[in-house]
């Protein structure tokens, strides 16, 4: 889509910190982090938001899943346990709307989150 940031992050229109990318994923740093280890991981597909998944998103939403497992393991956070947030919509603080998965890792998370 072309007025989405992370459509533009996809298409190298705009730089980004790319951890991991494949054909159905990109991985990149948080340009404002929140934790020591704070990426997010997308989908290649424009999908605003998780309301938009339906049963054809199986294939990258469960291999999204396995990529964020494996940065995790790579930044050393798997042990010591990390978070994976996704915002959806405008009160649970949704700002991009291609759906995106936060992982944060390397500090303590506390419970209930803010
Ligand atoms: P959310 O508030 O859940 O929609 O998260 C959007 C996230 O995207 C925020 O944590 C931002 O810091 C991050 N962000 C915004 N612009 C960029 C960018 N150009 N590169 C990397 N991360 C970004
Ligand atoms: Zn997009």
């Amino acid at each position: 889509m072309s007025d989405c940031l992370f459509c533009k992050i996809i298409d190298k229109k705009i730089p980004a910190k790319i951890v991991y990318e494949d054909d159905m994923v990109l991985a990149f740093e948080d340009i404002n982090p929140q934790a020591p280890v704070h990426f997010l991981i997308i989908p290649k597909k424009h999908v605003p938001t998780i309301l938009d998944v339906s049963d054809e998103d199986k294939n990258w939403l469960g291999h999204l899943f396995g990529v964020a497992n494996k940065i995790a393991k790579e930044k050393g956070v798997s042990e010591r346990g990390f978070r994976i947030v996704n915002n959806c919509n405008h009160e649970s603080g949704q700002t991009v709307y291609h759906i995106h998965f936060h992982v944060l890792g390397g500090r303590h998370m506390a419970w209930p989150p803010g």
